[in-house]
């Protein structure tokens, strides 16, 4: 009898409050969580983790020594993945970010590419950006991915220095060569040895990870991979 009450009640409140699907909009039914079957079930993944020498691995080639690199979705513009993306990123869905990491995570273990990794390490926000969406999305992804892998999240040891847009307009010479004033490494020691994959959003040009990768493999004695959400690649 309570719990046909309480069922009752989660109904009607969800009748005013509804769960909205991460990538539709349309409201959740019972059973679904941050994303609706349907969207789940269409979800453009790029199946990237059990292939060698995949596009993210290739794009980084010759500019940043990684042992792995993967994305989970395929991004185009206008689809389900820049929906999922732009909730993640402006709209405050934090929970749908730490989804989305479980399933990469999940992806990551059951692709049976990937050897241990000790540290998960979220791609640093520039931290006035982060101080006005009140979160970093790739830290909310890192901590999903955590609930899967056995690995540590480490989130403030990586840190931006300067921010991004006064490296746009530099080369990628330019941006290769001034990657020290980017990121630094606030606790070296903690990464000596280990076995690091660094967690961001999206991968684009790959110019952020490289002076990510490049500023975690001069600063400690550690070997770095890979992951991303999304990418057009
Ligand atoms: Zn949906």
């Amino acid at each position: 009898m309570f719990s046909t009450v309480s069922t009752y009640f989660t109904d009607f409140y969800r009748l005013f409050y509804p769960s909205i699907c991460g990538c539709c909009d349309q409201p959740l039914t019972k059973g679904e969580a941050q994303l609706c079957v349907h969207c789940r079930l269409s979800l453009p993944f790029t199946q990237y983790e059990k292939m060698e020498e995949n596009p993210v691995e290739k794009s980084l080639f010759g500019r940043a020594p990684i042992v792995y690199g993967s994305a989970l979705l395929q991004f185009s513009k206008g689809e389900s993945t820049q929906q999922l993306l732009h909730n993640i990123k402006y709209n405050g869905q934090r929970e749908l970010a730490v989804f989305m990491g479980r399933m990469m995570g999940t992806r990551l273990q059951e692709s049976g590419r990937l050897s241990a990794v000790d540290v998960l390490m979220p791609v640093p926000l520039h931290p006035q950006k982060e101080q006005v969406r009140g979160y970093n999305q790739s830290a909310l992804l890192a901590e999903g991915m955590a609930a899967i892998l056995p690995a540590e999240v480490q989130k403030n040891n990586l840190v931006r220095k300067v921010a991004t847009a006064t490296q746009t307009r530099k080369s990628r010479l330019e941006r290769w060569e001034n990657v020290e004033a980017v990121f630094d490494v606030r606790h070296p020691e903690r990464l000596r040895g280990k076995h690091i994959m660094l967690v961001d959003d999206v991968l684009t040009t790959g110019a952020t990870i490289e002076a990510c990768v490049q500023a975690l493999t001069e600063k400690a004695d550690c070997s770095v991979s890979v992951a991303v959400l999304a990418t057009p690649m």
